[in-house]
């Protein structure tokens, strides 16, 4: 008799807590249920929460009674086994609550409880008739309330499986949880037509013939684009129609016909047109290097590929990518920040066409929860996935491939929340538990990776040349002192920088302005001599912390007074204001004022699709000066850019952190790979204080070895990672005396257990929010294990939180900070 079993499973809440929680099920709801499905949980005080069956098991909890669960939301897991494997592992490597862990890697959506809102989407009415009683009563409800919470839904209508019933709604598209309705905006998109390949050259001719007899109209159309080619710019569809004298019926029968092909220039909510390119046949180089990765790959080891820019990677991962399709596996494309994918996005649907889908954050969470499902259910629709870090987190069922571009890019690493995750070490881990081969490329790899490159944990690939050999542009360092010294300075430019920015303005190429925007951190400057100031122990420059006026070393603590006379040449000259791009773009626009300057920093592009719009109208050639901040730097490819100019070096090597020298030449070298990447050579100008400054000459000579010999020979007598794993803690609260008590009472504790503690110091900003910060630094060797390691931070985080005390004080963890 087994009447007395009572069935149980322990589900995972998406909240800050480190256990899973018991809740009882009946004999029916248990056979059904498996690990990974949703089910409504109450939780506390009449609170509803959604939750993941994590466990199915007979043993009653020793110190709780158990509740019933309220009902179950999915027919079908939406997590798979390897997913609750990685998630589990970015748990215990980033010590953070499995629910945490949860939280980030689910479409919020997914995750209902009571206090969710919910609102009506506008096309209801005309859906109703296919909705259950159920569904009904809710869009009714909904309709004379506009906005509910579930809970309000759940008494009104006295259903317990409200949250069910809501999630169904949501996929049908008919309701929407507030946040979402929050999201919702109109992307505003220019559609533009090109001519399909084919029809380049003589056979272009035949095309004129045979329209001219039997499509007249068609073929005045085709004049006029050819004229609006000739001004060197895509041709807008509505210009075209307005130069045609408003047809849009002979141009949709061009389009038919396969004569034109629409782009749009906006990528949110995209329905990708059929696929119009076949890809590029690779250059005899590409395809050595294509062999290798594969052979590579066979031997199951990551790749990292170091190819200079514009050496044709892109077109390498294409081939890839094509490759692994036709095996009936899913591609995973990992990019740093989604906002460049707009150019990457109309390259691959010109070959893959709908079989794309776009994956990030920032994307609406109907979008994401579109993909979410797609991709679990294998879904053509969703067969190659480009996306931001949280892509690493999606249910794949067959993952033939990952590719982490620019695989250094510091937006691999989540900085807010935790679980503060980098997507391409998980992207390394998935390889390792799924087999999936993993291509790392950038033309800059991080240290850690050339590190693992070398010590053969990845096959190393290195492309030196750009396709069809253009060469790297011309590097030219800008001695800004000399020029201060010859009273050849204007307005932060040098007149050699002017010069040239005119010259290239006559040959109708554009100029690309960078200008670091990390002048938020300010450092010291003499600007008579260049003089930076420096820390005498630590090797990095020194901080303005602006309300006491000193200056500070984050790394051991040391500070003096804001100096006002430079200790080197003893001028009252030290500026330690940075100048902005909003300043420089003003500056540009007055002196050359027959030339579109615009910009592109957080400011311009906080707008959705501002980035987009910015980048669009740069690639169509409408604009001709491009101020930007690091946001520039990355992988854009635009065909026409002859000059690119740095503002000031000196506040990318002199940025506090032991990572300087190699972000500095990272992003040098990036920005310099904007200029000249087809047909002619481009040209670089960097202005300096310090031109003799060595992360300078290696840009110089565009050499990256040396870059890496001299950074990992520093990291290793300084103890630095590949040789240490670094955990950075910082410890907040409102009263500066307890924050110090924490901060010491934490110190003293990892003293105690960790040979290598730095600390307690101020945080860059000390106080946030009325918040004072204080931060530790823990360096560990892998002996004895990283996990046992871990496990003894969360010992004494745990006797922390036992201390009534210090209560209201919060810390987070950064494992490897980056
Ligand atoms: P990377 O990704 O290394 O910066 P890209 O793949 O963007 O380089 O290539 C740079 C430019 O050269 C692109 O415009 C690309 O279309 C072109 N290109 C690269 N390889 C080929 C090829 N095999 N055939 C034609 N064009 C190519
Ligand atoms: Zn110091």
């Amino acid at each position: 008799m087994d009447s007395g079993q009572t069935y149980y499973i322990d589900v995972v809440l998406p909240l800050n807590l480190w256990n899973s929680f018991t809740y009882e099920v009946t004999k029916d709801e248990y056979a059904f249920l498996e690990k990974g499905m949703r089910v409504a949980v109450e939780f506390g005080r009449q609170k509803i929460q959604t939750g993941l069956v994590y466990r199915k098991h007979f043993n009653k909890p020793l110190h709780y009674d158990t509740k019933p669960i309220l009902h179950i939301i999915d027919h079908e897991p939406i997590i798979n086994d390897h997913q609750w494997a990685l998630f589990q592992f970015v748990s215990n490597y980033y010590l953070t609550p499995l629910g945490l862990v949860l939280k980030a890697a689910l479409p919020s959506s997914f995750m209902l409880e009571s206090e969710t809102f919910l609102s009506l989407n506008n096309l209801v009415l005309a859906e109703s008739s296919n909705l259950s009683d159920d569904e009904f009563l809710i869009v009714e409800a909904l309709q004379m309330h506009k906005t509910m919470s579930l809970k309000m839904l759940q008494q009104l209508l006295d259903k317990k499986n409200v949250f069910k019933i809501a999630q169904n709604l949501m996929q049908k598209s008919l309701v929407s949880s507030l946040q979402e309705v929050k999201e919702k905006y109109t992307p505003k998109t220019e559609t533009y037509l090109q001519l399909y390949d084919k029809w380049q050259g003589s056979a272009i001719n035949e095309l004129f013939e045979r329209l001219g007899k039997n499509a007249p109209k068609q073929r005045e159309i085709l004049l006029h684009f050819f004229s609006l080619q000739r001004q060197g710019r895509p041709v807008l569809k509505k210009q075209l129609v307005k130069n045609a004298g408003g047809s849009t019926s002979a141009i949709q029968s061009l389009i038919k016909k396969e004569i034109f092909y629409e782009t749009k220039t906006t990528i949110d909510r995209i329905n990708f047109e059929k696929a119009s390119k076949v890809k590029k046949p690779l250059s005899e180089k590409q395809q050595v290097v294509l062999a290798q990765i594969k052979q590579f790959f066979l031997r199951q080891k990551p790749v990292l590929l170091h190819g200079v820019t514009a050496s044709g990677k892109t077109e390498i991962y294409i081939h890839l990518i094509e490759e692994t399709l036709a095996a009936g596996k899913q591609v995973l494309f990992l990019v740093p920040e989604i906002a460049l994918t707009t150019q990457l996005v109309q390259r691959l649907t010109k070959i893959f066409g709908n079989q794309i889908a776009v994956y990030h954050s920032k994307y609406s969470q109907q979008a994401r929860r579109e993909v979410w499902m797609n991709v679990l259910h294998h879904k053509e629709s969703a067969r190659i996935v480009l996306a931001a870090r949280s892509g690493i987190f999606l249910p794949f069922q067959d993952l033939g491939l990952i590719i982490v571009d620019e695989e250094h890019d510091k937006s691999y690493k989540q900085t807010q929340p935790s679980p503060r995750y980098n997507a391409r070490d998980l992207a390394v881990w998935l390889h390792k538990y799924l087999d999936t081969p993993v291509l790392l490329g950038s033309a800059t790899p991080s240290i850690e990776s050339y590190y693992n490159a070398r010590r053969k944990r990845y096959a190393l690939i290195e492309l030196n040349e750009r396709y069809s050999g253009v060469q790297l542009p011309e590097i030219k360092i800008v001695d800004l002192k000399e020029a201060q010294r010859k009273k050849r300075i204007k307005n932060h430019f040098s007149a050699d920088v002017l010069e040239e920015i005119t010259k290239t303005l006559a040959k109708k190429k554009q100029i690309i302005v960078f200008q670091n925007r990390r002048g938020y951190a300010p450092v010291g400057q003499c600007v008579d001599c260049g003089h930076v100031m420096e820390c005498p122990h630590c090797d990095v420059s020194l901080t303005l912390h602006q309300q006491q006026h000193k200056l500070k070393c984050h790394y051991c603590g040391y500070q003096i007074e804001a100096p006002q006379v430079c200790p080197a040449c003893g001028n009252p000259s030290i500026s330690y204001k940075g100048i902005g791009t909003e300043q420089i773009q003003k500056i540009l626009q007055d002196l050359f004022p027959n030339v579109l300057v615009d910009r592109l920093d957080s400011d311009t592009t906080r707008r959705k699709n501002g980035f987009a719009n910015i980048i669009a109208k740069f690639q169509n050639r409408e604009t001709d000066i491009l101020v930007g901040t690091q946001m520039l730097v990355k992988g854009l490819d635009f065909s026409h850019v002859g000059l690119v100019v740095v503002m000031n070096a000196d506040q990318l090597l002199f940025y506090p952190d032991f990572r300087a020298d190699e972000r500095s030449f990272q992003m040098l070298m990036q920005v310099a790979g904007r200029a000249g990447r087809k047909k002619e050579q481009g040209k670089v100008f960097i202005q300096t204080y310090n031109p003799a400054h060595p992360v300078l000459k290696m840009v110089l000579n565009g050499d990256y070895k040396q870059l890496y010999e001299q950074q990992i020979a520093l990291r290793k007598s300084l103890s630095y990672p590949p040789f240490t794993k670094l955990i950075n803690f910082q410890i907040k609260d409102r009263n500066p005396q307890k924050t110090n008590e924490a901060a010491e009472w934490l110190y003293a504790s990892f003293a105690n257990s960790f040979p290598k503690v730095l600390g307690p110091s101020d945080a860059l900003v000390p106080r946030i929010k009325n918040r004072y910060i204080k931060e530790i630094l823990i360096k560990m060797t892998e002996e004895p294990t990283l996990s046992a390691q871990k496990k003894r931070i969360l010992k004494i985080f745990n006797s922390f939180h036992n201390i009534t005390y210090f209560k209201s004080v919060t810390i987070t963890i950064d494992v490897d900070p980056y």
